[in-house]
């Protein structure tokens, strides 16, 4: 127990909602921070109020940053650019990286920290990223870190020393999901896909690609998957 409060990072897919429980065994109270940034999946925002509801968060903050979406520049966030098809590229950045979100979520969370005095960063940054998101490396985080120490009041006047976690750093995108299954993520309810067809994944875009392998690796049916058929299913 690092018993304390912290802040997650929560998006509404695998690696965030990993992350928060992790976050949970390890905090007294976790605090959930969720962005509106113009992203076209914004169906994960339904996502990452279900998990924080099931997580038992002591607040959900929901951050309107849609000013991203004006900066363009990434599949995610202007229409006219295409969400690519098949598995990600072995290396180089990718369309649907949105520049600096990272570092903008990441001043942001610093901000509520401050003012809600909290000194821990919860964020789900890991290896199966890094080739592709230059803000999802070692360095950023760690650059992220030493950012907030230099720029926040709590560390100039309180003299406290913020710490950003990545507890799934180094890890790929099969273990996460194995180390979820121990902490009992509702992996059911995370959402992955850019590129949303009537509420249901497409299975094409580089994330659904993703996480179908990871899925697959760990020997499971996607709880997703299974849950949306059910579901479906059950309207007929
Ligand atoms: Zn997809």
């Amino acid at each position: 127990m690092e018993n304390g409060r912290c802040i997650v990072l929560l998006s509404g897919g695998i690696d965030s909602a990993t992350a928060l429980w992790w976050a949970k065994g390890k905090f007294e109270e976790v605090y959930a921070l969720t962005f509106l940034y113009g992203q076209r999946h914004s169906v994960e925002l339904e996502y990452a109020k279900k998990l924080a509801e099931m997580a038992g968060v002591r607040e959900h903050i929901l951050v309107d940053l849609t000013f991203l979406k004006r900066v363009g520049g990434s599949a995610l966030t202007d229409e006219k650019m295409e969400v690519p098809e098949g598995p990600y590229p072995p290396e180089g950045t990718i369309s649907t990286y949105v520049p600096l979100r990272n570092s903008v979520f990441g001043v942001v969370a610093g901000a509520y920290m401050e003012v809600y005095g909290i000194t821990d960063l919860v964020i789900g940054v890991h290896a199966s990223d890094v080739p592709n998101y230059p803000d999802t490396r070692p360095e950023w985080a760690s650059a992220l870190e030493a950012l907030l120490n230099a720029g926040s009041s709590l560390a100039f006047d309180r003299k406290l020393r913020i710490r950003v976690h990545t507890p799934l750093v180094g890890l790929k995108k099969p273990d996460i999901i194995r180390l979820g299954l121990k902490l009992g993520v509702p992996y059911e309810w995370t959402w992955s896909c850019y590129s949303p067809v009537d509420g249901k994944p497409c299975g094409k875009c580089p994330t659904c690609v993703q996480r179908a392998e990871a899925f697959a690796e760990v020997g499971i049916p996607d709880p997703l998957l299974v849950r949306l058929e059910k579901e479906e299913k059950k309207e007929v």
